[in-house]
């Protein structure tokens, strides 16, 4: 029989890695594969995935099939259908329309996670679509015509939700305008990594008292101002393994 021909687009692939939990958002300590993407339309001042983003590491990425991508998934995972998150950079950048499918066929499950700033149609394919606008700290500008898009485009069929990082009282508004502006969407709060991995220096150590503190003091202020929807949660794996890559 001839071999058959992936006739997908190839996807840019960072790392693919797993089993571990997924340390943050609605799925947090959920067992998970993650496939990251090389490739970011975003440069967050904080970024703690540079080297899957940054120009610079690109000779790192590799430019996978679908099929290829998918033989890693089914190895990591022993053929055991589990979460899938796709997380980047922007995932939202590369097709993964085809891969979903090929998954789903297979009985796993698919969770992204974007900033919103790309559409795509395949976002209804997905099991879980998190959307995590990044607040004023990043020194990015978030563009809600786009972000509105990606919820259109899901078409109500994944579960979405919000997910803000927070380091000051200006993320804070713009998270407490976020929920304003999608008040039917649940939203997770979590303080952020102001100590992240430079590329190459993952041994680099997080600031864990610092991280805590400011965890503290966003409950503090979700309970002081009565925003009960809102749900405040740590990066569990910053807590367990710092800034360590692929856990
Ligand atoms: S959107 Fe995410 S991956 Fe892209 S630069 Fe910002 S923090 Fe990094």
């Amino acid at each position: 029989m001839p071999a058959m021909t992936d006739t997908h687009p190839a996807i840019r692939v960072s790392e693919i890695f797993g089993p571990t939990i997924q340390g943050e958002g609605v799925l947090i300590g959920l067992p998970t594969v993650f496939v990251r993407t090389g490739g970011c339309d975003y440069r967050c001042s904080w970024c703690d995935s540079l080297h899957a983003v940054d120009n610079q590491f690109r000779h790192e990425w590799e430019t996978m099939s679908i099929g290829a991508v998918w033989q890693n998934v089914l190895a990591l995972s022993g053929g055991r259908p589990m979460m899938v998150s796709l997380s980047g950079g922007n995932p939202a950048i590369q097709p993964l329309g085809a891969l979903i499918e090929r998954g789903h066929g297979d009985g796993y499950r698919f969770a992204l996670e974007t900033q919103g700033s790309v559409v795509r149609d395949w976002f209804a394919d997905l099991d879980v679509l998190v959307l995590s606008p990044k607040p004023p700290s990043s020194e990015m500008t978030t563009d809600w015509a786009a972000l509105e898009a990606c919820l259109q485009a899901a078409q109500g069929k994944p579960q979405i939700v919000l997910k803000l990082v927070v380091f000051d009282e200006s993320d804070y508004a713009f998270a407490k305008d976020t929920a304003a502006r999608f008040p039917r969407l649940p939203i997770y709060l979590q303080p952020g990594n102001h100590t992240p991995p430079r590329p190459g220096n993952e041994q680099a150590p997080v600031d864990l008292e610092g991280i805590v503190k400011r965890m503290e003091w966003l409950v503090d202020n979700v309970t002081r101002d009565r925003w009960f929807e809102a749900r405040v949660l740590p990066q569990l794996h910053v807590m367990l393994w710092g800034n360590k890559r692929g856990v």
